[in-house]
């Protein structure tokens, strides 16, 4: 069974076609500026030289996923005789709310369902469903089924999803946590408890998912406890872009001063925050290290406030499972970051956790990174959100 996986965003998409017999990726790719002038499609597939380009005008996702599938069907760099053999598509869909706990096949009611959800993430789910219409057309009678990363945290209890705010904007707007990166948490999850030999179920583990967003989750025996992104993405560790946990205070103290409306402040917060705002350098973690090393002050105090901030919920999640077995580090900077993970797993002898700098010299690989007598153990996990993703549209497709 081939399963294509689709991630759609406003103005580009990323796909994989993914064999589910062994797992393997027959081709991947990447459209961006969907709508807008210069439209562009990365082609890739395994032997294949280089990059396939598609340089045409895609005035809608419906325009790219055609493209996509011409690419994917094509007889030189395509993975496929005809596109009659895709079985399934896979989409990752961002918000699910409290109505999906779990992947769902996408039905009239379904797509119903992740509409109600919009206000919640108005820029994302409108774009996850331009490539469910454009399926649905293209496609039809293809199974399609949404995957969403908000499920997996949809097992926070009340006392850790609920803000101490008045409880009427609960019930009347749904504002509590949600959590984000449910799809990367559950699969390292799985993956670590595979590595360790036990069950999910088994295990106390706190997963760091650390790329340009980046949140943590309280993993207890296999469930969600609690996770450091909230309402939105902008909630918990400092980012690449977006300030993490503030003083709400802040926010009408900076639209007073600065004149900011609403939309101002959000944008200020999400695009002109984080290890960026903080060091007016750059988003990407190496450039900040690099700074650092030529002794930028900013640039240390970003790199210092970031490692303290994820020590910090590291120490948090231990407290509210009464303990950890395992810390799992994956995404970005946290599957190539070899420093930032030392600095992170330095001075936690109080809980257990020894690093072992010569496992821990390494990049985007599955190994365990403590030491064989750490009484936490620290694994590193490249994290694929794609196969979750397959996996589940293989399993309700059939
Ligand atoms: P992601 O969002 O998971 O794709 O992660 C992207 C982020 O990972 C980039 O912005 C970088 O900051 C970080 N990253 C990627 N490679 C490295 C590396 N070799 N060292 C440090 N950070 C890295």
């Amino acid at each position: 069974m081939k399963v294509l996986v689709l991630n759609c965003g406003s103005s580009s998409l990323k796909y994989q076609l993914i064999d589910m017999n062994n797992e393997e990726v027959l081709c991947k790719g990447l459209v961006e500026r969907i709508g807008i002038e210069g439209s562009i499609l990365k082609h890739e597939k395994p032997g294949l030289e280089g990059k396939h380009i598609v340089e045409e005008a895609m005035n809608d996702h419906k325009d790219a996923i055609k493209h996509v599938l011409n690419a994917v069907a094509d007889a030189k760099v395509g993975a496929v005789k005809d596109m009659k053999e895709i079985d399934a598509v896979g989409h990752r869909i961002v918000h699910g709310g409290e109505k999906f706990a779990s992947s769902a096949v996408l039905t009239d009611e379904v797509i119903k369902a992740i509409e109600d959800c919009s206000a919640l993430a108005p820029l994302h789910n409108p774009a996850n469903l331009m490539g469910v219409e454009a399926c649905q057309t293209i496609l039809p009678g293809v199974v399609q089924v949404g995957v969403f990363d908000t499920a997996f945290h949809q097992t926070m209890p009340e006392k850790t999803f609920l803000y101490g705010l008045p409880h009427e904007l609960y019930t009347k707007y749904g504002i509590r946590r949600y959590g984000f990166h449910g799809t990367s948490h559950m699969y390292v999850t799985q993956r670590a408890a595979e590595m360790l030999g036990k069950a999910p179920e088994d295990l106390k583990i706190i997963t760091c998912h650390l790329g340009n967003g980046a949140s943590i989750a309280a993993v207890d025996h296999g469930k969600c406890l609690d996770t450091s992104m909230g309402l939105t993405p902008l909630e918990g560790l400092i980012m690449g872009t977006r300030c993490g946990d503030i003083d709400p205070a802040i926010i009408p103290f900076i639209m007073n001063k600065e004149g900011l409306d609403a939309d101002g402040v959000d944008k200020l917060m999400n695009k002109q925050s984080g290890v960026y705002g903080m060091t007016g350098i750059s988003s990407d973690f190496r450039d900040i290290e690099d700074a650092a090393k030529e002794g930028n002050k900013l640039a240390i105090n970003a790199l210092d406030a970031y490692v303290q901030r994820v020590k910090k919920y590291i120490g948090a999640y231990a407290a509210e499972m009464n303990g950890v077995d395992a810390i799992v580090f994956t995404a970005g900077l946290g599957e190539n970051g070899i420093g930032m993970r030392a600095d992170i797993c330095k001075d936690m002898e109080y809980l257990g956790v020894s690093l072992d700098a010569e496992k821990n010299d390494v990049r985007g690989k599955d190994r365990v990174i403590s030491t064989d007598d750490s009484k936490v153990k620290v694994l590193l996990i490249p994290t694929n959100e794609e196969l979750m993703i397959a996996r589940d549209t293989l399993r309700l497709a059939k």
